[in-house]
C-alpha cells in the first residue's frame, strides 16, 4: 500500500468528480497478491491471473460447418455439376483424401477430406445415380471451417485480468484447460451504521427503520469476485465505530460502510477513518451520493458510502465496484452507458453530476428515458421500478424533452 497523504480532497471545500475519485483509487489501491488454481466449474466470476495462450488451435482441424457434401471447388463447372460420391465421413472420424472430380458425404464437425475445400449443405443438394448434383453459385470455402479460424494456436485467447463469465469458461474448456490460475477473492466486510436501524426479521422499535443497505450492498457484491461478510450494524458512536473498523481491517481486504459519513454530529465514519488510519478523499460532486469517503486503516481500504439507499447504490457502482475490481486484479470495467432520448424536463445546478432514475421505453432512433415521478435519495422504489440512471454531466443545467442523454442501465451491473 502506497503511503497515503492527507490531501485537499479530504478536507477542503472542493468536491471530487467521479473520475478524480477513480484515479485516486487506481493510484492508492494495489491488487491483492497471489494465485490460486481452480477447476473450471469453480471459476465463474473469478479473475484470470495470467494470459491464457491457446495450446491447441480452435477449431483444431479443418471441418464441415453443415451436414452435406464436401468437394474441391475447382471441380465445379459453370452450370450444375454431378460429382460421384466417393465416401462418407462423420464427426469424430477421419477419412482418406478426396479423389479427383468427386464428392464425399460429410456431417457437421467432421474433418474435411484432404483435397476438399467446400461443402454444399444437404438442403441444397440432390442425389442421382450415385452422384451429388451441385448447383452453381457456391463460393470457394463455403460451409467449411479452417483450423484456427476462432483462435490461432499459441495466441492469447484471454488476457490477464479477464473476469471469467460463461463465455470465457467455455473458451478455456474448448482450448483443453481443466483448471485456471485465478486471483484471490477479495474479502469484503460490510457494515451499516445508525441507531435507527433494525435488522430485518426483528421487531421494529419506535423511531426505527429496517436496514436495507447492508443487504443491497451484499447483493451487489454477489456479482463480484469477493468473499463478503456481513458485519452488522454499528451504533452512532465514535469510539465504537473506530474500534469496529480497526478490528475488521485486520481480517478484511476492503471495508464498506453506509451512513454516518456526512457532517452531522451523529456521523462518525469519517472521523473513525481519520483516527484509525488516514482519509484519502471525502465528498463527491455527485447527486445522489455526495457524502462518500475513502481512507485506509492498517493497510485496508475503507469506503464510507452514504446512508440514503439510492446514494449508496450510486456510490457503490462508482467507487466500490472499481475498488473491488482493482483489488481483485481485474481489468477496469467501465459502467455500461448508451444514448437515449430524454422524455422529461429537468433543472440542475452546474458543477455536479446527477443521476436521474429513468425507465427505458422503446423509441426511434433512440430508446426513450422516462423519469421516475419522484425524486429523493431515499426512495428504494425508484430503483425497483426503474431500469437506468440518466447521467447528467457537471456542465448541464437543464434537460428538455428530446435531448440526448447518456443512460446507465444499472440492472446490468447488479
Ligand atoms: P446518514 O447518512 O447516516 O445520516 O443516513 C442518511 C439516511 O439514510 C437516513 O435517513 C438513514 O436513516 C438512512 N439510512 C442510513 N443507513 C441505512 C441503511 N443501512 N438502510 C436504510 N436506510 C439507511
Ligand atoms: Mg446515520
Amino acid at each position: 500500500m502506497a503511503q497515503l497523504s492527507d490531501d485537499c480532497f479530504a478536507f477542503g471545500g472542493a468536491l471530487l468528480s467521479v473520475e478524480q475519485a477513480e484515479a485516486l483509487i487506481a493510484e492508492r489501491v494495489p491488487p491483492l497478491a497471489g494465485v490460486a488454481t481452480v477447476p473450471l466449474h469453480a471459476a465463474r466470476g473469478r479473475v484470470l491471473a495470467e494470459a491464457l495462450r491457446a495450446g491447441v488451435a480452435l477449431p483444431p482441424f479443418f471441418n464441415a460447418a453443415v451436414d452435406g457434401y464436401a468437394f474441391r471447388h475447382a471441380d465445379l463447372g459453370a452450370g450444375e455439376t454431378a460429382l460421384p460420391l466417393a465416401g462418407r465421413v462423420a464427426a469424430g472420424h477421419g477419412g482418406g483424401p478426396l479423389p479427383a472430380r468427386s464428392a464425399v458425404r460429410i456431417f457437421t464437425g467432421a474433418p474435411m477430406p484432404p483435397g476438399a475445400d467446400s461443402v454444399l449443405m444437404q438442403e441444397d443438394a440432390r442425389e442421382a445415380d450415385g452422384a451429388v448434383l451441385v448447383p452453381p453459385g457456391l463460393k470457394p470455402g463455403a460451409n467449411a471451417r479452417p483450423a484456427g479460424e476462432d483462435v490461432a494456436l499459441g495466441s492469447v485467447a484471454l488476457a490477464a485480468g479477464t473476469r471469467l463469465h460463461a463465455p470465457q469458461i467455455g473458451l478455456a474448456a474448448a482450448l483443453g484447460n481443466a483448471t485456471l490460475g485465478v486471483r484471490p477473492l477479495v474479502r469484503v466486510g460490510v457494515f451499516s451504521t445508525g441507531d435507527e436501524l433494525a435488522s430485518p426479521g426483528t421487531a421494529l422499535g419506535p423511531a426505527q427503520t429496517y436496514d436495507s443497505n447492508r443487504f443491497t450492498l451484499l447483493a451487489l457484491l454477489g456479482g463480484l469476485p469477493v468473499v463478503a461478510t456481513d458485519l452488522g450494524i454499528l451504533p452512532d458512536d465514535a469510539a465504537a465505530t473506530t474500534h469496529a473498523l480497526a478490528v475488521a481491517a485486520g481480517t478484511q481486504d476492503l471495508l464498506l460502510t453506509s451512513g454516518g459519513v456526512s457532517t452531522g454530529e451523529e456521523d462518525h465514519v469519517r472521523a473513525a477513518i481519520q483516527h484509525g488510519g488516514s482519509l484519502v478523499f471525502w465528498r463527491l460532486a455527485v447527486k445522489p451520493g455526495r457524502p462518500a469517503a475513502m481512507g485506509v486503516i492498517a493497510g485496508t481500504p475503507v469506503l464510507g458510502l452514504p446512508g440514503n439507499p439510492v446514494a449508496a447504490v450510486v456510490t457503490f457502482l462508482h467507487l466500490a465496484r472499481p475498488m473491488v475490481l482493482r483489488l481483485a486484479g481485474a481489468r477496469p470495467e467501465p459502467l455500461p452507458r448508451f444514448p437515449a432520448e430524454a422524455a422529461f424536463s429537468y433543472r440542475k445546478k452546474a458543477g455536479r453530476r446527477e443521476y436521474v432514475r429513468v425507465r427505458l421505453a422503446p423509441g426511434t432512433p433512440l430508446p426513450r428515458a422516462e423519469k421516475f415521478e419522484r425524486e429523493g435519495a431515499g426512495l428504494l422504489t425508484s430503483l425497483t421500478e426503474c431500469d437506468a440512471f440518466a447521467e447528467l454531466p457537471e456542465e448541464v443545467t437543464a434537460v428538455a424533452p428530446g435531448d440526448s442523454v447518456a443512460v446507465l442501465p444499472f440492472a446490468a451491473c447488479f
